[in-house]
């Protein structure tokens, strides 16, 4: 009897999963991989960095979202390589062969080769690296509270967010909530008038290249209500831990550099053989095809695919979710030997908090901040995670912070 196609999906982010969930009625097996066996919400990663949520809150096992589906195994396991002429996936476990492949890795923190960020400063990528900057922002607290050189003190009280895009505005945001509204509470005794939060970038606006005008200076107006300082056209050049050194400007005193300037395609992708575009993406057809090997589909982070207007598309969880859809109703034509079709994406539009009753927008065509622009972030975020359980819980942990001032999860919890 002629075995079904094997579809391979690789990463189980929003991409994967999304791709293999639209491929549940395809006549085929498929074999979904990750490295991790979960699928981690990471818009809300900043969250758990800055003690709102718990890491089990916006991450999901694959093993439980795939349960009823019959025609997917899933796979745990790193994948090391792709011989694209020999259709094989050669895991750390095993190699394996398939009919068509979902290239869906994402991708990874771009430190632009310098090493002593990497080495000294936080990054938001994972929830290992969201709870390691967690605890070392509350560890800093408490060695701020027996700090008595006020100088040393001042340098615990400043953090430094570098990168002006959407994660860099909510985390630097949400940090300085933390510290006015939660943790002003917790050390009565400290002046938390000392504490400050700088927010870097080094173009001249806040979330450059995606949103309009208007909304940049929305952002900025916003994120000044919430006193954090922000700084354009400055390169941070270092970090050795205790000072922040940043091009043709003075140095920052601080211990506490918190990167999200820029990302990269994931490793895997890197090491993989194929043209590429910016970022190190792998360039598509518009099909969103792998040239020259048609059974290889390649989605989001990991695709470079221009829009109209000659501009990559951006690294959104939006993106690879229409992508993905788009790639299954492409293997579903094809498996009924109809040809794949090019992808447009569908603008549904921004939204970006940077705290407490402070949102930015651009919604069917308009754009608006504040309170409203809010309540539909949070709105969309609850509705947008993985589970109904985790849905109740951030719902319910986000309105008590807002009534009572709290923020739950402020535990130190490294050995
Ligand atoms: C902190 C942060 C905040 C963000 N906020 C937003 C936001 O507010 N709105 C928005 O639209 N987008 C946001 N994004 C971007 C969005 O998350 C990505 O564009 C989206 O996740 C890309 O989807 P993907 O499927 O390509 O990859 P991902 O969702 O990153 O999934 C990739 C998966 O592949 C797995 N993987 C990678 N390499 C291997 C390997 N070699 N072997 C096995 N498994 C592997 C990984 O473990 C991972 O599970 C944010 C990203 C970050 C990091």
């Amino acid at each position: 009897m002629k075995q079904l196609p094997h579809i391979i999906i690789i990463g189980a982010g929003f991409g994967g999963l999304e791709a293999a969930k639209r491929l549940a009625k395809a006549p085929a097996r498929i074999t979904l991989i990750d490295r991790r066996n979960y699928h981690l919400f990471q818009p809300l990663l900043y969250q758990v960095a800055i003690a709102g949520l718990s890491p089990v809150q916006i991450a999901h096992p694959v093993r439980a979202i795939f349960r009823r589906q019959r025609n997917l195994n899933f796979l745990m396991g790193e994948v090391m390589d792709i011989d694209f002429k020999a259709r094989q996936v050669v895991t750390e476990h095993k190699t394996l062969e398939y009919d068509y492949l979902i290239l869906a890795p994402g991708s990874h923190t771009n430190f632009f080769g310098m090493q002593s960020i990497e080495k000294n400063g936080h990054e938001m990528k994972d929830i290992s690296s969201a709870v390691a900057t967690r605890n070392h922002l509350l560890t800093i607290f408490e060695k701020a509270s027996r700090e008595t050189d006020p100088d040393v003190r001042r340098a615990m009280l400043t953090f430094v967010v570098v990168g002006g895009g959407p994660t860099g505005v909510e985390s630097a945001g949400a940090l300085a909530e933390l510290i006015r509204l939660v943790l002003v509470k917790d050390y009565p005794q400290m002046d938390l008038k000392d504490a400050r939060v700088i927010l870097i970038e080094a173009s001249n606006h806040l979330m450059p290249n995606i949103y309009p005008r208007n909304l940049q200076a929305a952002t900025l107006k916003l994120l000044h209500r919430k006193h954090v300082s922000v700084r354009l056209r400055a390169k941070v050049t270092g970090f050795d831990g205790q000072k922040v050194t940043i091009e043709d400007d003075e140095p920052i005193s601080t211990h506490t550099l918190i990167w999200t300037a820029g990302v990269r395609v994931a490793k895997l992708i890197e090491k993989l053989e194929a043209e590429k575009g910016a970022g190190g993406r792998m360039i598509v057809k518009p099909t969103l095809q792998l040239p020259g090997y048609p059974e290889v589909y390649v989605i989001e982070d990991a695709a470079y695919l221009e829009d109209k207007q000659g501009q990559p598309l951006p690294m959104l969880a939006t993106v690879a979710q229409q992508q993905a859809y788009h790639v299954a109703r492409n293997i579903h034509g094809e498996l009924r030997e109809r040809p794949p079709k090019p992808f447009y994406y569908r603008d549904p539009g921004l939204l970006a908090t940077v705290g407490r009753n402070a949102a930015v927008a651009r919604l069917w065509g308009i754009s608006f901040s504040g309170l409203i622009a809010w309540l539909i972030w949070v709105g969309l975020h609850i509705y947008r995670l993985i589970g109904f359980r985790n849905r109740l819980i951030v719902m319910l942990n986000w309105a008590w912070d807002y009534f009572f001032y709290d923020s739950q999860v402020r535990l130190i919890t490294k050995e």
